[in-house]
């Protein structure tokens, strides 16, 4: 049976260990690939490749993927404990949490470096995550539509839809429709990446794809987008805290 870009999640022995990987198949592909992030092993193939070739080319390759999701493992964040005094990311710097005893449907406050946030006596961190949250998806709402209409005035373009995502990997996204997706924890990093990822999706719109042309458009937006791009790399897991 073939399944076109089904996303299964399956299992392997790999020397002592079993481990469980997600399997994509795309009719797109014609080698296989792997990634491993904090979600684990995710093996994309092409459509019509047999169980056993893809698990060959695993085993293959277990040494360096036992030891890169050990790495996972061993840097995983710890979760996030919501209570005052956290210090939280907005727009490239930390902003100080502080929880004040209030009406519950007094907005959170930004002054200073300092995000105020009413909360009944006692209420739970999660009451607290949720109205933060809230805030944060408000605050980059509206940050993202105007670097949008920039970048679209920029690229003569239009985009139908702008809407936030919630994904645990991805930044942006870009469909042939014009309808951009972004992530609405870019908000915690500085404007100079979340224009990266905003001119990166926009360019889409000209190349639907990651082709050179591609890149020669995302550079003339945005010139220093290597280093915005390994910037962005290297705090995704804080970025990812909450
Ligand atoms: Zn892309």
């Amino acid at each position: 049976m073939i399944l076109k870009a089904a996303r299964l999640l399956h299992r392997l022995a790999l020397g002592s260990e079993e481990i469980s990987y997600l399997l994509r198949r795309s009719p797109r592909r014609h080698s296989i690939g792997l990634r491993i992030s904090a979600d684990g092993l995710t093996v994309s193939v092409p459509t019509r490749l047999q169980q056993q070739q893809w698990e060959q080319a695993l085993i293959q390759k277990s040494a360096w993927i036992l030891s890169r999701l050990e790495q996972m493992r061993t840097h995983a964040t710890p979760p996030f404990i919501w209570q005052a005094g956290q210090m939280l990311p907005f727009l490239g710097s930390p902003v100080e949490l502080a929880v004040e005893c209030g009406n519950t449907r007094t907005q959170p406050r930004l002054e200073e470096g300092v995000l105020s946030v009413s909360m009944p006596h006692s209420h739970d961190p999660a009451a607290l995550a949720n109205k933060v949250v809230k805030w944060y998806r408000r605050e980059a709402l509206t940050f993202f539509q105007h670097r949008v209409a920039v970048y679209a005035r920029q690229l003569g373009t239009e985009v139908s839809r702008l809407n936030l995502s919630n994904a645990r990997t991805r930044w942006g996204s870009c469909t042939s429709r014009g309808d951009i997706r972004l992530n609405w924890r870019l908000i915690k990093a500085p404007p100079s990446v979340i224009d990266y990822v905003v001119a990166h999706e926009l360019a889409h719109l000209i190349e639907l794809n990651h082709s050179p042309a591609f890149w020669q458009t995302v550079s003339q937006l945005c010139p220093d987008y290597l280093e915005l791009r390994a910037y962005l790399n290297a705090h995704a897991s804080h970025y990812h805290q909450f």
